[in-house]
């Protein structure tokens, strides 16, 4: 019995060695050869020791700081960049870039002015990561602009991660966020408009979304993220998408990099899409690959439906590279790095 028990305990033994190998081979990749070989030679390997060490190494590389986010959000990434670039750090920067596009009533796919579900009700989802992995989110949030400020308060005010509906929004208010209706005239025109043929398609426009999630990485080499959406445009009431879930719209693992989505939530959900985009760079694919491989995921299903739905996904590793996929054409991300603020069309999967 006792030699079994032996046995047993070196072979858990062999297999944690082995993962140790494999972490450190990872992060070996992933800080690049700004490592060294001395790091290379060291018995003992620890993976966030490692990346501290190079954090001076990170930060004069030319890359950074750097702020990408989804769709066309000059401003916003413009805003990001102002904080990082003033020594702020990569939670205030995604926070203000996300609030940005919050205010902004002409966006209506976030904050006030978003487009309600079919009963006319806007209803918000946001989230936010930091370097330390923690996080915050708020579902289905009503009457509340900054969604993503909400979510930093889930964040650093409570001891959880995630709050919905009506509790969110009384957390909210008793933090000092005003409550305000979201339902702009616009906004209620469309829906309006929508109510006369009520046609419920819960699938994504191809060519036209713009749920923000935005990753930065400071002049620290540190990276955090955020996401914030009024999801899917006249979804049923209570619905909600990938945008606040933490592992599906956002990741951050500031050993590694960072993920978000956007696109039709219920499969980046079915995928745990931006978990698995950073697990994939975890396993030495560059961001591009892992998300072309992440995208692969859904559109290789059995039976999928992907000709009718736009995913897509932009990430970023801890060296500054950059990549972004999706599955039909005219996916885009803002990418502001070396003092240009700019747009950048994403590759993608159907090609038919
Ligand atoms: N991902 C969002 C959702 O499904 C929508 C979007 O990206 O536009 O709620």
């Amino acid at each position: 019995m006792l030699i079994y028990f032996g046995m047993a305990i070196k072979i858990l033994e062999n297999q944690h060695m082995k993962r140790r190998k494999f972490i450190k081979t990872a992060s070996l990749t992933s800080v690049g050869l700004t490592l060294g070989s001395t790091l290379v030679n060291c018995d003992e390997i620890n993976t966030k020791t490692a990346v501290l060490q190079n954090k001076e190494a990170i930060a004069n590389l030319k890359a950074l700081p750097l702020v990408v986010a989804t769709w066309h959000v000059k401003e916003a990434t413009a805003k990001a960049m102002e904080v990082l670039q003033a020594g702020g750090n990569a939670l205030d920067a995604v926070e203000q870039g996300c609030r940005l596009e919050e205010a902004n009533e002409k966006n209506q796919t976030v904050g006030k002015g978003g487009l309600p579900d079919r009963d006319g009700n806007v209803t918000l989802d946001a989230c936010i990561m930091d370097k330390h992995g923690n996080c915050g989110s708020v579902v289905y949030l009503q009457n509340i602009t900054h969604a993503v400020s909400v979510a930093r308060k889930v964040m650093e005010d409570t001891p959880h991660v995630m709050f919905a509906g009506e509790g969110a929004k009384q957390f909210a208010i008793s933090k000092g966020f005003q409550p305000e209706d979201l339902l702009t005239e616009a906004s209620k025109k469309a829906w309006e408009k929508w109510k006369i043929e009520a046609k419920y398609k819960p699938i994504i426009n191809i060519e036209n979304h713009d749920t923000i999630g935005m990753l930065a990485i400071d002049k620290n080499g540190d990276i955090a993220g955020a996401c914030t959406s009024s999801g899917l445009a006249y979804k049923i009431g209570g619905r909600v998408g990938d945008s606040p879930i933490i592992g599906s719209g956002l990741f951050v693992d500031n050993e590694i990099g960072g993920c978000v989505a956007t696109g039709l939530g219920e499969e980046v959900v079915k995928t745990v899409g931006s978990f698995l985009v950073v697990e994939l760079m975890r396993q030495g694919k560059t961001p591009q690959q892992a998300c072309e491989e992440a995208i692969g995921r859904i559109v290789t299903k059995p039976n999928s439906n992907y000709k009718n739905f736009q995913v897509g996904y932009i990430a970023v590793n801890k060296q500054g590279e950059i990549g972004s996929y999706s599955i039909h054409q005219w996916f885009s991300m803002t990418k502001f790095q070396d003092e240009k603020n700019e747009q950048i069309q994403s590759d993608y999967y159907n090609k038919t």
